[in-house]
């Protein structure tokens, strides 16, 4: 026995299905991670693996660091958490600003659960309504007000939407289909005047990875501006990642708001809320939306965000990211011609997904008729050769700047070997 299958059972005592997350459940057990170093992961077993998760979104940079490390271990010194303002956040908060082209002013909180839930609670506040509109297969975080046909780990585990939710809020979350024009303007021309918010992932990264067809986010812009209601770019997964100024940048749509995390905090917990100073000023202590928080702005999460921002803000970073996702892309899609079976290869800038299907995939119901046991079968077999790729057709695999063509090229030749034999 392993000495990972070995603490999982154990786990399994203490830790309800012996994990934290249920994104991080996976058949026949996880493997426990000792340390992570760059692009790769290295069990308890002395296994390491190419990690393409990345802990599911954050680590752009990869594992550890050294510029990242070096700030949080100078702010630990320094103390964890103060319960006052620091000239830290005050810098953060300017970096983001300058980059996030919807944000004049930023709240920061602890995850991107919070972050949303925050920004819906805002835009609520700020309207005066009660709706919201969300897509099918787009996740914000593990709150009552959005999980509802909910992507990531709900999909993967049969609960998109979950029990112990009253009915009166999910009542109020209303779903459209992504890339759907005529789903949105249909709900817009029934319940207008009630509806606060349309909360979208601009890429979904939670079943897949799913892109808006063009002029779609344009046209979401359009249809909430007429309605008086707010645009939430839900940008825990594409802020700092398509560019740093994310998806907003990238396809020049500006949202109302934008919730950011993940990357934001270098490797460690952090969720942000930013929009205009007008929209803003609606939060406590100024305006009459509550959110608080004991750890919000906590120095550690600064440091790191900090520390990560200042090396994306340098050179090439992203044009380095696009060409390897690129290449990556690319050889998938070539990788599973040549051993004759029928993908999808969808992605952009250093995010990317292979759904086994001959069909496009556009939306949840597209995403949902790829064959998730094959992707499983793929996923299982990439593991025991060193290639750590999220246990799920719907999640989103990424890069980061660890990455390198020897690992990609490595990563396209075992991904050939494994489709070869799966076939
Ligand atoms: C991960 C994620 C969240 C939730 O963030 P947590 O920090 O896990 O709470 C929200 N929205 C999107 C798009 C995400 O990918």
């Amino acid at each position: 026995m392993t000495r990972s299958e070995e603490l999982f059972n154990e786990a399994k005592r203490y830790l309800v299905g012996g994990v934290n997350s249920p994104v991080r459940a996976m058949k026949p057990y996880p493997f426990f991670t000792a340390r992570g170093e760059g692009a790769r992961l290295y069990d308890v077993d002395g296994n390491s693996y190419i990690d393409y998760c990345l802990a599911y979104g954050p680590l752009i940079l990869g594992h550890a660091h050294p510029e990242v490390v070096r700030a949080v271990k100078r702010q630990l010194e320094l103390g964890s958490a103060y319960g006052t303002p620091t000239e830290l956040e005050l810098e953060f908060a300017k970096r983001i600003v300058k980059a996030v082209p919807c944000a004049e002013m930023v709240r920061f909180v602890n995850t991107g659960t919070e972050a949303t839930m925050a920004a819906i609670r805002l835009a609520r506040g700020v309207t005066g309504r009660k709706k919201i509109v969300k897509f099918e297969g787009a996740f914000h975080g593990a709150h009552d007000y959005v999980l509802v046909k909910a992507g990531s780990g709900a999909t993967t585990h049969g609960v998109p939407t979950s029990a112990g939710i009253p009915e009166e809020t999910t009542r109020n979350t209303l779903l459209a289909p992504f890339n759907d024009e005529a789903a949105v303007e249909r709900l817009f021309k029934e319940q207008g005047e009630e509806i606060a918010a349309v909360i979208l992932e601009p890429v979904i990264g939670n079943a897949g990875c799913i892109l808006p067809k063009d002029g779609y986010l344009r046209f979401l812009r359009e249809v909430t501006s007429e309605a008086g209601a707010m645009l939430i770019f839900d940008e825990v997964i594409t802020g700092f990642r398509l560019r740093l100024g994310g998806a907003q940048e990238y396809y020049g749509v500006t949202p109302d708001i934008a919730t950011l995390g993940k990357i934001a905090g270098g490797g460690l917990p952090i969720g942000v809320v930013a929009a205009s100073r007008e929209v803003m000023e609606n939060f406590s202590p100024v305006g009459k939306v509550y959110q608080a928080g004991t750890f919000n702005g906590n120095p550690l999460s600064m440091s790191a965000g900090l520390a990560t921002l200042r090396v994306l803000e340098r050179g090439d970073v992203y044009r380095r990211l696009e060409a390897l996702g690129k290449r990556i892309r690319k050889g998938l899609e070539e990788v599973s011609q040549d051993a004759g079976i029928e993908t999808r290869v969808y992605g952009v800038a250093s995010m990317f997904q292979m759904y086994f299907t001959g069909e496009e995939v556009r939306d949840y119901a597209s995403a949902l008729k790829a064959d998730a046991e094959l992707f499983l079968r793929f996923q299982r077999e990439m593991l025991l050769r060193g290639i750590f790729l999220p246990p799920s057709q719907y999640e989103c695999n990424f890069l980061s700047c660890a990455h390198g063509e020897e690992e990609v090229d490595y990563t396209l030749e075992k991904a050939e070997e494994v489709l070869r034999a799966l076939r």
